[in-house]
């Protein structure tokens, strides 16, 4: 199957769980184009995906400038790890960074936005597992770190995101999650991926990111 087939069938089936699931608002994909080159994005472009996820900065420099230049209303998330000294890359190439997870990052992006009299819309990282090696903040710091996002003007936090723990399984976290967006007054909810993300817009997700059932395996 080709990447226009699999983005039809993969919306059908964000549609399907979310009729069964009673939703009627809107789920958004976001298409994980990590380490597939720009032809297979152009074709994702071409059947009129819009929403893109890369999770390295480097690897988003290299592909997406020339493809924001030929598709100038496509969006694209960073999904992976932000270091710092990377801040000033991403808030040039990225529309929405998902990975918000601890201050001195909120401060380097709040110093490189001013700079350029931009925001940038965020979700924060959840480390939804309390698991020592994943980033994302804990789910006893999150209070804390959505009040120090709301002091910032520039850095817009407008939901969650979370990678539950592999291997198990993921509703509960998926629910938990949903639970935690609704106590923070945050509307988005970044959850889901090719192998859980019916389960996921059952949980409330408003983004799902899905890589592999859309360009294949990585
Ligand atoms: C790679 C990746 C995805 C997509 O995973 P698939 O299983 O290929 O759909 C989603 N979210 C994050 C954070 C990722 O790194």
């Amino acid at each position: 199957m080709g990447i226009k087939e699999n983005l039809v069938t993969v919306k059908n089936r964000i549609l399907q769980a979310s009729e069964k699931a009673g939703r009627s608002d809107r789920v958004e994909l976001v298409a994980v184009s990590k380490t597939f080159p720009a032809d297979c994005v152009r074709q994702a472009l071409l059947a009129g995906q819009r929403i893109f996820g890369e999770n390295r900065v480097q690897e988003a420099a290299e592909k997406w400038p020339a493809l924001k230049t030929d598709f100038p209303d496509a969006k694209l998330h960073l999904i992976g790890p932000l270091q710092t000294n990377k801040a000033h890359m991403a808030v040039e190439l990225f529309d929405c960074i998902e990975t918000l997870d601890r201050p001195k990052l909120v401060g380097v992006l709040e110093k490189e936005l001013v700079r350029r009299g931009k925001t940038m819309e965020a979700f924060i990282q959840v480390n939804i597992g309390d698991e020592p090696q994943k980033s994302g903040v804990s789910v006893a710091g999150l209070a804390e770190f959505v009040d120090l996002c709301r002091n910032t003007e520039v850095v817009v936090v407008s939901g969650l995101m979370c990678i539950p723990p592999f291997g198990e399984p993921a509703l509960p976290y998926f629910e938990r999650m949903a639970t935690l967006a609704v106590e923070h007054k945050l509307s988005c909810l970044s959850m889901g991926m090719s192998g859980d993300f019916e389960l996921a817009v059952a949980a409330g997700a408003t983004h799902v990111r899905v890589g592999t059932s859309i360009f294949g395996q990585r």
